[in-house]
């Protein structure tokens, strides 16, 4: 596995496999990482083949937190991500510098960003305001960077890949971009790199966000009409309250694909909540 920290090295690095005819395929990270992004690593290669060239690229990206938020004690443990890539069969591990990715921008010159004006409003834009700007802004850097043909993401940031599915698109990047299933623990709590801040006593709670979603699809399920999306958040809700040091920043019921909310929902209707389990916020999402 070769591990590359230059943007040049990188570029000049697939633009050599690519004239040798290998497939490059790409999932982009911020590291600390678990069996769901192998999982999305593992997608990949099968996406580009024995003989393609499959890249991970660790990079905590500072313009996608709030100046609130965790980027400092973001967590990070190099070593082990390293070990996990080679033990997975990781051809290229890229680790670019904020120095690299945001030429000037300590010094306030750093001034282009990408922004996506439709998908990137609800939910997770909604509460992070300036989170979607940061994400297609290092996503299509990195794309530059690594000029894939194939790049994985996880359905656990459903509305991230939603938007950048649409910015693929808009932007006409001629990569295909695959979406894989959310990886969980046996007991239902979708894999995070966040989950590391919980305690023990949180990490029991925090399975109240799959609960909700198994809750959610019982009761679609059982009802031949639908339910109305204002009562089903309600009683969602009142599961969330229910647990000590959990608080609820939002639930919406939304079509799968444009994202916009529903009145009614039904079978195939999309439910996401984010929710704060001490200090922690966890987001989560699932097809009824
Ligand atoms: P992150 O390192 O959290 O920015 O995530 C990098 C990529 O891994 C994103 O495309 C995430 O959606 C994906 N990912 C994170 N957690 C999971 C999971 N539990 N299952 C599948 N994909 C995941």
């Amino acid at each position: 596995m070769k591990i590359v920290e230059k943007i040049g090295v990188m570029q000049r690095l697939v633009q050599r496999a690519r004239k040798s005819g290998r497939r490059i395929g790409f999932v982009p990270t911020m590291g600390y990482l678990h069996a769901g992004h192998m999982s999305l690593v593992a997608e990949a290669r099968r996406r580009v083949g024995a003989k393609g060239l499959v890249v991970v690229s660790i990079y905590v990206n500072p313009t996608q937190f709030a100046p609130t938020e965790d980027l400092e004690k973001y967590p990070r443990n190099l070593e082990r991500d390293r070990r996990l890539c080679r033990t997975a069969g990781v051809d290229v591990l890229f680790l670019p510098s904020d120095a690299d990715m945001y030429p000037g921008r300590a010094a306030g010159h750093y001034s282009t960003y990408v922004v996506e004006e439709c998908l990137s409003q609800g939910m997770e834009g909604a509460c992070r305001t300036t989170h979607f700007r940061g994400v297609t802004t290092v996503v299509a850097k990195l794309f530059n960077c690594v000029l894939p043909d194939v790049t994985v993401f996880g359905a656990k940031d459903w509305q991230q890949a939603a938007v950048v599915r649409r910015m693929v698109a808009d932007l006409n990047f001629p990569i295909e971009m695959v979406v894989a299933p959310t990886h969980r623990e046996a007991d239902g709590l979708a894999m995070s790199s966040r989950n590391a801040y919980l305690s023990a006593q949180e990490r029991r709670q925090a399975t109240v966000l799959w609960r909700v979603l198994v809750e959610a699809r019982a009761l679609v399920r059982r009802s031949a009409n639908g339910v109305a999306a204002g009562s089903l958040k309600k009683t969602l809700a009142k599961r969330v309250a229910a647990e000590p040091d959990a608080r609820l920043d939002y639930i919406e019921c939304f079509d799968t694909g444009t994202l916009v909310p529903v009145g009614r929902v039904r079978r195939g209707t999309h439910v996401a909540l984010a929710v704060y389990i001490g200090k922690t916020r966890l987001i989560d999402n699932a097809v009824l």
